[in-house]
């Protein structure tokens, strides 16, 4: 996987004009180097070597870790970094780096460090078959820790009770965990897209939404389930079966080859038809790999085309301030003739 990744990165550093780049955005480093630890990172590729730069703290986990040789650090990692490049023009990353950090590079390197912007994360859009088997893995423990919960789940459970069993049932299985804050939202605060769990205590008829996943050698699984606890209202259930029906649409409309504009509209028409379309206040859903927010976006604006190997969730919602909100999201891979659906827990509503 490394070697193909390398030539892409050194033909986009060739087309930047500089001669060589520092990686120092976490995700990147991770990506192209396999170090676990790559807040404390960097990597740097010229057109003959790539090595990643950590310090003396890592010196036995990088060896183990890293695809890349590594290069060890004292004192400052910047005038280290100055004596490697002699004189070389250096393109950095602008998502990567600190105001501060580019001052001092400024200062020590020679030439001015040249911005690039998405040059490794438009790599990281398709997956390779290897990322999309810990996707896969991820989501599996996802769906298994949601079948766990439905029998946790009753009236009195505070969110957070909810969120820890979740969090518990997911390391248990031997994942690296929850790969985000977990989301459980119940009653009124399910109203809220990004509730996370709080001392709150579910109750009778309210809706829950519980929106979690695991992470697998640095890769995230992301699903949403909204669940009845007990007899719901009629408008409640009518939310719902909304939410479902544009979920469904959606995903009848994921394919490669469309625009994430074009598929976030069969969403968002099909929650118009049902009276919500004011109600749906965010996009429709996003790539999910090292980051548990990545490209593509599918959103109102987003002009990103979908390829074979990008993942994607599809997760619309509907949600009524001081009411109710439901959401439903699974996590795909795009496919040469439509997608993958990685998130195999049951939508129809369940009532617990
Ligand atoms: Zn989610
Ligand atoms: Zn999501």
């Amino acid at each position: 996987m490394l070697a193909p990744t390398l030539t892409r990165v050194r033909e986009a550093l060739a087309e930047s004009g500089a001669e060589a780049l520092l990686v120092t955005y976490p995700a990147n480093v991770r990506y192209l180097s396999g170090f676990r630890a790559p807040d404390d990172g960097r990597v740097f590729v010229t057109h003959e070597d790539a090595v990643l730069i950590t310090d003396g703290r890592y010196i036995a986990q990088a060896a183990q870790e890293s695809q890349l040789p590594v290069d060890i650090f004292e004192g400052s990692w910047v005038e280290h970094l100055a004596a490697k490049l002699g004189g070389r023009t250096l393109a950095f990353e602008a998502e990567g780096i600190t105001y501060a950090l580019f001052e001092a590079l400024r200062e020590k390197l020679g030439p001015p460090p040249r911005p690039t912007e998405g040059l490794v994360a438009e790599l990281r859009l398709t997956k390779t078959p290897a990322e999309v088997d810990l996707l896969r893995q991820a989501a599996q423990v996802t769906d298994d820790a949601f079948t766990h919960i439905l029998g946790f789940i009753e009236p009195g459970r505070t969110e957070t009770e909810v969120a820890l069993e979740l969090e518990r049932f997911m390391r248990a299985a031997g994942t690296e965990g929850a790969g985000f804050d977990i989301i459980v939202a119940s009653g009124a605060r399910s109203a809220m897209p990004h509730g996370t769990a709080s001392n709150k205590r579910i109750g009778a008829g309210e809706l829950v939404t519980l929106d979690f996943g695991a992470k697998v050698e640095g890769y995230h699984a992301d699903m949403t389930r909204t669940v009845a606890v007990g007899t719901l209202s009629d408008a409640h259930a009518q939310l719902y079966a909304a939410v479902l029906r544009a979920q469904e649409a959606a995903l009848g409309a994921l394919a490669p080859g469309k625009k994430g504009r074009e598929v976030d509209a069969t969403a968002r028409d099909s929650l118009s038809r049902d009276g919500l379309g004011e109600r749906f206040s965010h996009g429709l859903g996003h790539g999910v790999g090292l980051e548990i927010h990545e490209g593509p976006r599918l959103s109102k604006t987003s002009e990103q085309t979908l390829e074979p190997g990008m993942s994607v969730t599809i997760e619309p919602g509907a949600y009524i301030p001081g009411d109710a909100g439901v959401r439903i999201e699974d996590l795909a891979i795009i496919t040469e003739t439509g997608f993958e659906r990685l998130s195999q827990s049951p939508k129809d509503l369940i009532t617990l």
